[in-house]
């Protein structure tokens, strides 16, 4: 029998009566004819309310203890869940990470998943159940409990899917789909009905916020087809699947990430593994970089910038500190106030001029570009965050995204 995988965020099992909708959804699916699985994450604001907990005993609790305790949210309402199918009359029965086979590697608090071991989810459909697991949790090789990172139910359910070759892995939670950026900035943000899984990556990553992207990267990786829907009505939602054939259009959306910073070492040396010096010691040090620049060479020296989260500066100025010092740079400057907005399409690998029309927009609004970068299938600029709004809403006008 084909399976379908349902994954319910927090907010669409956030009380009783939710997960009462969300067990009759499953129940629907099964009687159409699914093996049915049931992903759920914690409810409402569980994980935040825990964290504060955890944060109210000590600054700074074990990752281990923090899975320990995180996974007990998800617990919750799976055990919650399958009493809500109990009652719609038919078989269902929760299951932990751990009792699944969900086996992860020993990065508390951000673990990836190493293996899934699919014999007893098999046994239990195949006996007439609906499974339901709890998402986002895992056991490590030493049988600790792990989790996958916060949002991480996204990529258990899709991560199920592939493993269980589903036909498709439904996404349920409390927005209409994937927009064209987000609706609470620009109005005229329209639902996308359909977005490759590259775009989707980008998005994800570039603070769309809908999904977790490594649930993206898992779908693309095993072909699953995702649909990211609205647990509250019969909303259709957002197919991500393949790139279709036919571009609809050059973008399709508008991401931003509203705190980033910068960094720019002056007068480096121009030689071969400068930049090794720079980047290795900031990845030893685990800091995520974002954008990266180098110039060209005058008299022997360059300069290098640089860009990361804004709650990651204090962190990043300290290593590139000691770098510029190891490496004698003339100087360093830290810029902080920035944002970083970006137009993603797969027209862009068919269609030039996307990125006049960027600078175009952009210098009709007056709003000045600090940082350039582009990839096949996006174009980034770092300006002011004073004018992070007003890019959004100029780019998203500016590429038509507003018309149907
Ligand atoms: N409950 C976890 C969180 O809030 C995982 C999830 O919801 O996907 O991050
Ligand atoms: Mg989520």
């Amino acid at each position: 029998m084909a399976v379908i995988v349902q994954k319910f965020g927090g907010t669409s099992v956030a009380n009783a009566e939710k997960i009462r909708g969300a067990a009759s959804r499953a129940v629907e699916a099964k009687r159409k004819g699914y093996d049915v699985v049931v992903v759920v994450s914690a409810r409402g604001h569980k994980t935040d309310e825990l964290v504060d907990l955890a944060k109210e005993i000590t600054r700074q609790p074990r990752p281990r203890e923090m899975d320990m305790l995180l996974a007990t949210g998800e617990q919750e309402s799976v055990a919650l869940m399958a009493m809500a199918v109990h009652e719609l009359g038919e078989e269902a029965i929760s299951l932990t990470g751990a009792q699944i086979g969900v086996l992860t590697d020993t990065t508390h608090t951000k673990a990836r998943i190493v293996s899934i071991s699919t014999e007893r989810m098999q046994e239990l459909l195949k006996a007439g159940n609906i499974v339901i697991a709890a998402g986002f949790q895992g056991v490590d090789a030493q049988m600790n409990i792990t989790t996958l990172g916060r949002g991480g139910s996204d990529t258990t359910a899709t991560a199920l899917a592939a493993v269980l070759n589903a036909e498709l892995c439904e996404i349920y939670t409390d927005v209409e789909g994937v927009f064209t950026t987000d609706p609470r900035l620009v109005k005229g943000a329209r639902k996308v009905d359909r977005i490759s899984y590259d775009e989707m990556l980008e998005l994800a990553s570039l603070g769309a916020g809908v999904m977790h992207s490594r649930s993206i990267e898992f779908a693309k990786k095993y072909g699953v087809q995702l649909r990211v829907r609205p647990a509250y009505s019969d909303g259709p939602g957002t197919l991500i699947a393949p790139e279709s054939d036919e571009v609809t259009s050059v973008v399709t959306g508008v991401a931003f990430v509203r705190n980033e910073a910068m960094i720019t070492l002056v007068g480096l040396p121009d030689q071969p593994g400068v930049m090794n010096t720079l980047f290795s010691s900031l990845s030893a040090e685990k800091i995520p970089v974002d954008m990266v620049v180098q110039n060209v060479a005058r008299e022997g020296t360059a300069n290098v910038t640089f860009t990361v989260a804004e709650d990651e500066l204090t962190a990043a100025l300290a290593v590139a500190k000691a770098a510029a010092a190891k490496l004698q740079a003339q100087d360093i400057v830290a810029t902080t106030g920035l944002s970083k907005v970006s137009v993603v399409g797969h027209g862009m690998q068919t269609h030039t001029g996307v990125a006049a029309r960027m600078f175009q927009v952009l210098a009709a609004h007056e709003i000045n570009i600090r940082v350039v970068t582009t990839s096949e299938i996006k174009i980034s600029v770092l300006i002011d965050r004073s004018r992070c709004d007003d890019a959004v809403l100029a780019a998203h006008s500016g590429f038509q995204l507003d018309k149907a």
